[in-house]
């Protein structure tokens, strides 16, 4: 990716560090496509794929997802740049902020799949049957005894492994159109397994 760099002005490969003056290359917030990006805004923007250099397929790897924001960090650490100006410093500072905002973007695993959607432009579908079928799994559970919840809460754990596994399968097929309908599915069991565990610990 070519960058201008506001240091030497020259038009740097590197986005991290100058290729010319090897000064940490400033971003400008507005330069980034977040997740509280509008929308229809998500184009010829810097994603935080390009932020830590990581493929979306990888981000699926939790330990590639680490590394490569370390090896990232690592570049912008104040010890690499003790004898940066302040305003240098503080460039590094931003860049390492915005390092650690995609990581909590891209680790948790619905939170990656909207901002992938998000990058590709692709708009949610609600789905009315599935919606419908999630309020009966509610009302069964609420209505089944002991036994009968633990059953439930099994069947939603196979559930949300079987359907992250379905995404990261759309996902490397490039066929985003199709995610939609499983992640709102996903996103509602992934809410429900969370509340239910809570349940377990508290009773
Ligand atoms: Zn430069």
């Amino acid at each position: 990716m070519n960058i201008k760099c506001v240091s030497c002005c020259a038009i740097s490969h590197d986005m991290d560090i100058c290729n010319k003056c090897g000064k940490v290359i400033q971003l400008d917030d507005k330069m980034v496509l977040y997740k509280d990006t509008p929308f229809e805004n998500a184009e010829n923007w810097i994603t935080l794929f390009d932020i830590l250099n990581i493929t979306e397929q990888e981000t699926f790897s939790n330990d590639i997802l680490l590394l490569k924001c370390n090896q990232k960090q690592e570049k912008f650490h104040p010890d690499k740049h003790i004898y940066a100006t302040q305003f240098e410093k503080l460039i590094a500072m931003h860049r390492a902020s915005i390092c650690n905002r995609a990581l909590v973007t891209l680790s948790d695993f619905v939170s990656r799949v909207e901002y992938i959607l998000q990058v590709h432009r692709i708009k949610e579908v609600a789905d009315d049957s599935i919606l419908k079928d999630l309020f009966m799994l509610n009302i069964k559970f609420e209505e089944s005894d002991s036994e009968g919840k633990l059953q439930i809460m099994t069947t939603i754990k196979d559930k949300v492994f079987t359907l992250q596994k379905l995404i990261i399968k759309i996902i490397t097929l490039s066929q985003y159109d199709n995610v939609s309908k499983y992640l709102i599915e996903l996103r509602y069991l992934t809410k429900m397994k969370k509340n239910l565990h809570n349940l377990t610990i508290l009773s």
